[in-house]
């Protein structure tokens, strides 16, 4: 290695771990569901995104296995070339039809979807309002982009307001966008999407909602958006696969001819290989089992609101999560560190968030309850946290 790599290596390195910034990153060993297995121990688990618990459901792992039977591991190409299946195709028009827009495109990821849809559509000549909490895939797509970035406060509809005025009468932009998360997954509040729609008519505004963690989640699975009952309002729909829908990709919803300007513009869809077929297969029995049926919400929500009654009953600040998203708000950040810690040796997993992902003086513990936690796992853990609350002395 050459000596300025390893310099700034170390250095680099050794700046993260004094902030205690630092992550450690520990392997399960089973499949993620509401209880793991790491290093032997079973943790009940309140740390992942797997809302629905759908990651490890038998209808999506029979048709996956089906479908790499049929078309293999790999799609081979990327899809312009020689990687579009039908089975990419068919999850696009389900997502269509789950999301209620005329069309929709398949990426690899959500972080790929913020790659390619504001790049694709905004360029240095514009302006993009995005909310100050956005998620990093949001903030590194409009980077790249090359237009103007203003921040807007948090969910600040008179600074959007402002702002939005202010960028197009300045006659500075050809286009002006507003941009943010559909449910901000650090403190499970919802985006104003009546107010922002609003706004957005006022100013003529290009409206862009990452519903990462809204999709499976809001109204009633099909997301924020549609729980507000403005489909045909909001522009460019972005979501993921990989959380409550339980397998892997991104996706965009919108008109017909946005999805096809996407592909040909979109450029890791252009330059990346597809999701794979057995992914494909996978999310689009995902959106099927949530057609079908209400009950894994419905069961999501139910959880969702015993833990928040339960821990709220016992003493702790939960915020003001509008979603199942469960913050637990202990302030300084080693405390968070050593709650999270405490809970994990006691049998609960639920990870420590703290500065800079949230701001100063605001460190948490993030719980995600799922709809395959049982009310058992639910109590066990809430009898955990009542005893480390009290054993350092937060309730
Ligand atoms: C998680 C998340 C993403 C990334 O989605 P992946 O499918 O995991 O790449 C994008 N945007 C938001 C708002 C997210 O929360």
């Amino acid at each position: 290695m050459v000596q300025k790599l390893q310099e700034f290596l170390s250095e680099a390195i050794a700046e993260k771990k004094a902030k205690n910034l630092y992550n450690e990153i520990e392997a399960l060993s089973s499949a993620n569901g509401p209880m793991i297995e790491i290093n032997g121990q079973e943790l009940i688990n309140l740390s992942s995104n797997n809302y629905l618990g759908l990651a490890k459901e038998e209808r999506l792992k029979e048709v996956a296995k089906k479908t790499i039977d049929k078309y293999g591991v790999g799609a081979g190409a990327v899809r312009t070339i020689n990687g579009t299946m039908d089975v990419h195709n068919d999850l696009e028009k389900k997502i269509a039809e789950f999301k209620h827009t005329e069309a929709a495109i398949a990426f690899q990821s959500g972080f790929n979807c913020n790659m390619a849809a504001v790049s694709a559509i905004m360029n240095k000549e514009d302006a993009i309002l995005s909310d100050a909490l956005n998620h990093a895939s949001i903030i590194d797509g409009c980077r790249l982009s090359r237009a103007k970035i203003i921040p807007v406060k948090h969910q600040d509809m008179d600074d959007l307001r402002e702002k939005a005025k202010e960028a197009t009468e300045s006659g500075l932009y050809k286009k002006v966008m507003y941009i943010s998360d559909g449910v901000f997954s650090m403190d499970g509040d919802v985006a104003k999407i009546p107010e922002i729609v609003e706004i957005a008519e006022e100013f003529n505004l290009i409206t862009y909602i990452d519903d990462a963690h809204g999709s499976g989640v809001m109204g009633k699975g099909a997301g924020t958006v549609k729980h507000f009952g403005l489909s045909d309002k909001i522009d460019l729909q972005i979501g993921t696969l990989s959380k409550a829908l339980g397998v892997v990709g991104g996706y965009v919803a919108g008109s017909q001819e946005l999805i096809d300007w996407l592909k040909v513009a979109g450029r890791p869809f252009l330059f990346s290989t597809s999701l794979t077929p057995g992914d494909a297969a996978a999310a689009t029995e995902a959106i099927n089992i949530l057609m079908e049926s209400t009950e894994l919400h419905d069961r999501l929500w139910e959880n969702g609101n015993y833990l928040k009654a339960e821990l709220k009953a016992l003493g702790f600040n939960i915020g003001n999560s509008e979603t199942p998203i469960t913050p637990v708000i202990l302030g300084e950040e080693k405390l968070a560190q050593e709650f999270s810690k405490r809970l994990r040796e006691e049998g609960v997993y639920a990870k420590s968030i703290v500065f800079p992902t949230v701001p100063l003086g605001t460190g948490r513990v993030r719980n995600m309850p799922t709809a395959a936690h049982t009310k058992e796992m639910l109590d066990k853990a809430i009898a955990i946290y009542e005893k480390v609350g009290k054993e350092l002395g937060v309730i």
